[in-house]
C-alpha cells in the first residue's frame, strides 16, 4: 500500500479509505451515502412556485434546490445543524447562483 494512500476515485484527494475496492475518501463516501438516501426520498415541491425540486448535497446535508426560483430548502432537522454562519453564507451564495470553490 502506498504511504500516502491512493487517489480518491471521485475527487482525486489522497485517501486510505476504500469502498468496494475503490479508493474513495471519507468525505466522498459520506456524500455518496447521503445522495443514495436522498434519491430514495420523494421529490418535494417548491413552496413558492410549486416546481419539483432536485436533491443536492451541500456541506454534508441534503438540500432541496428549486430549478425555477433557485431557492434552497432544508429539512427542519438540517436547519438546526447550521450552527456557524459560514455554511449558511455559502448556501445563500449558492442560492443566488454565485459559484464558489467546493472543497
Ligand atoms: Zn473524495
Ligand atoms: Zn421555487
Amino acid at each position: 500500500m502506498a504511504i500516502f494512500g491512493e487517489k480518491c476515485d471521485r475527487c482525486g484527494k489522497r485517501t486510505r479509505h476504500k469502498e468496494e475496492d475503490k479508493p474513495i475518501c471519507e468525505v466522498c463516501a459520506n456524500e455518496m451515502a447521503l445522495m443514495v438516501k436522498a434519491q430514495g426520498e420523494v421529490p418535494r415541491q417548491c413552496p413558492v412556485d410549486g416546481a419539483q425540486m432536485t436533491k443536492e448535497i451541500a456541506h454534508m446535508m441534503v438540500i432541496d434546490l428549486c430549478p425555477e426560483c433557485k431557492g434552497v430548502w432544508l429539512d427542519s432537522g438540517e436547519l438546526e445543524r447550521f450552527k456557524g454562519g459560514v455554511e449558511t453564507e455559502a448556501l445563500l451564495l449558492m442560492a443566488r447562483g454565485i459559484s464558489y470553490p467546493l472543497g
